[in-house]
């Protein structure tokens, strides 16, 4: 039950302008009579009687584990979801096959509010949830390492919990809710864009898993990327017998990594770049014809991106010359910088913190405890009190740092990222310690927390006509001073829907052994036979606790990500 200690709004006290009373639908004279408290109340409640529902979204995602570009069951069962609950879903939309919208509206008049949340996770970070040491479910699988299996199931709560409270108290307008795709490759959302998604949205919520339960706004301190493989091609030969004949892909590779780290001295001290080299060739003996090198090149504005983009076209194409072979590239992935808008987050922030933080038992700051003690993170209790609102003057000076694809949707139309506490604090991003807990009941409770939230401030959206203007009026005289969304990606750039294909390929069929059968277990852990709180350290052998089936502990895997921003 929620506590609504904070001051609360009526509709009745609202100081609607004549202009703004004057654009109000007929429907909403009933709920102007009623109490905004009361509809967030009614909200909130319609939430906890959805908690069952979130449980089952969370850990199904959990449970189907799919990486970037190959979200087919997770996307299925959602948009199936959202269609039993009168949404109309359309699929595949902007060239992305996992991609879908699906809308619900009660017909002319009020604003569109969109509602959305990533729902990739990332290679080989497979992990047994509830379990406070590593343990992958199937050896070398993808896994939810940052727990974005959580956000939507989230987020069709609340959208339910808002389109019921619409229709009882006759309160016009829609609801838009998406799936992130891909954000763990910032693969999607710059095409959401450019599809038109948009177009019609007056103002978008955005949700991402946290360790607290908070909103932010202004220029948020992440870096805006592009991310682009480059393809030299050169002449085969044999390497011993006529190396003259031939001219090395792979020495056009390497001759571009380093100018580039000779170049790094010289950019700003803002920027991110990194590369993985991703085909180098196939024998020593044969000089490599073709060679592939993936670079993400990240700084704070879009200039700044796209000067570092230019400057690494420049660098392939010298190291191309130096070396006798050509190179072409292709954008995998786009992200703008971050910008929250300060009106919806002032609104989001008063309902974060009406609802206030989950109740949390002993049992989940057992397992918090034992996760951190085990993973030798520092021990830091399950959070009991709502973050404050962060704003450029209370967040430390931004050096760059990662990146998040929400931020195209940000430059498009008002937006927030609401941070709800469905994970443990101090483990570490992308990384198997961040699943741990996205399928435990404290995944489970922050979602339900977050739903609420998010449900409270699309009532906001649709009953105070005042803060979708003045959201607006940010955006466009505050967000867009200096700055204007320029991405990188054009017209005949096309998303990297083949990404991950070949892995789900090979893993899938071992992967769907594991999947969570809802109808059967009462929650994932059951099904896994993991009793509530594991606190042990890892078995010296093999042998699994309990019901636990089949694969050895491995050590922990997975690259540290302390200062986990985005992607
Ligand atoms: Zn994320």
């Amino acid at each position: 039950m929620i506590q609504f200690t904070r001051k609360t709004r009526t509709l009745a006290a609202l100081a609607l302008s004549a202009a703004a009373i004057a654009s109000l639908a007929p429907g909403i004279a009933t709920a102007q009579s009623a109490d905004a408290a009361a509809l967030k109340q009614e909200a909130a409640a319609d939430v906890d009687a959805h908690a069952k529902m979130i449980q089952q979204g969370v850990d199904s995602l959990f449970s189907f584990a799919e990486p970037g570009f190959q979200e087919f069951r997770s996307s299925a069962y959602l948009a199936d979801i959202l269609e039993k609950n009168g949404f109309k879903v359309t699929r595949g939309v902007a060239g992305i096959p996992t991609a879908f919208t699906a809308t619900w509206g009660t017909g002319t008049g009020g604003p569109t509010i969109a509602l959305g949340s990533d729902i990739d996770d990332l290679l080989g970070v497979s992990q047994y949830p509830g379990l406070p040491y590593a343990k992958p479910i199937v050896e070398g699988a993808p896994g939810h390492g940052e727990g974005h299996n959580s956000g939507m199931p989230m987020m069709i709560a609340a959208a339910i919990a808002a389109k019921n409270v619409m229709i009882k108290h006759h309160i016009p307008g829609r609801i838009m809710v998406w799936p992130g795709i891909a954000e763990e490759n910032l693969a999607s959302k710059a095409y959401f864009v450019r599809a038109g998604l948009f177009k019609d949205v007056d103002a978008n919520i955005f949700a991402h898993v946290g360790t607290s339960f908070g909103t932010a706004y202004g220029e948020m301190g992440m870096n805006g990327m592009v991310s682009v493989e480059y393809t030299f091609k050169g002449r085969t030969a044999h390497s011993a017998g006529d190396p003259w004949d031939g001219r090395s892909a792979l020495d056009g590779v390497e001759l571009m990594d380093v100018a580039w780290n000779f170049r790094r001295e010289h950019l700003p001290v803002t920027q991110r770049s990194h590369y993985v080299i991703t085909e180098g060739g196939g024998q020593p003996n044969v000089v490599p014809g073709e060679a592939k090198v993936w670079y993400f090149f990240r700084d704070r504005t879009f200039d700044a991106v796209r000067s570092l983009y230019d400057t690494g076209n420049t660098i392939a194409d010298a190291a191309a010359m130096a070396t006798g072979t050509t190179v072409s590239r292709r954008i995998l992935g786009y992200a703008a910088p971050n910008f929250g808008n300060k009106p919806m987050a002032e609104a989001a922030q008063a309902n974060i913190e009406a609802v206030g933080m989950p109740k949390w038992t002993a049992d989940d700051q057992a397992f918090a405890k034992a996760a951190q003690v085990n993973f030798e993170r520092k021990v830091e209790p399950l959070h009991d009190s709502v973050d404050p609102l962060s704003t450029p003057e209370n967040r430390p000076r931004s050096i760059g740092g990662g990146s998040d694809d929400i931020g195209d949707i940000m430059w498009t139309v008002p937006t927030i990222t609401v941070r709800y506490p469905s994970n443990i604090p101090n483990i570490i991003g992308h990384n198997l310690t961040s699943a741990v807990a996205m399928a435990t009941p404290i995944a489970h409770k922050g979602a339900v927390a977050g739903a609420k939230a998010v449900a409270m401030t699309v009532i906001d959206l649709m009953t105070r006509p005042q803060l979708l203007a003045d959201a607006k009026a940010y955006f466009k005289d505050v967000q867009n001073k200096d700055q204007h969304y320029d991405p990188v990606i054009t017209a005949s750039d096309t998303p990297a829907i083949w990404l991950n294909a070949e892995v789900m390929k090979r893993m899938r069929p071992e992967m769907e052994k594991y999947y969570y059968k809802q109808d059967k277990y009462p929650s994932y852990l059951d099904q896994l036979g993991i009793k509530y709180p594991q606190l042990g350290t890892p078995p010296k052998t093999s042998q699994a606790p309990a019901d636990v089936t089949d694969a050895a502990t491995r050590p922990d895997a997975g690259a540290p990500d302390p200062s986990r921003v985005g992607g």
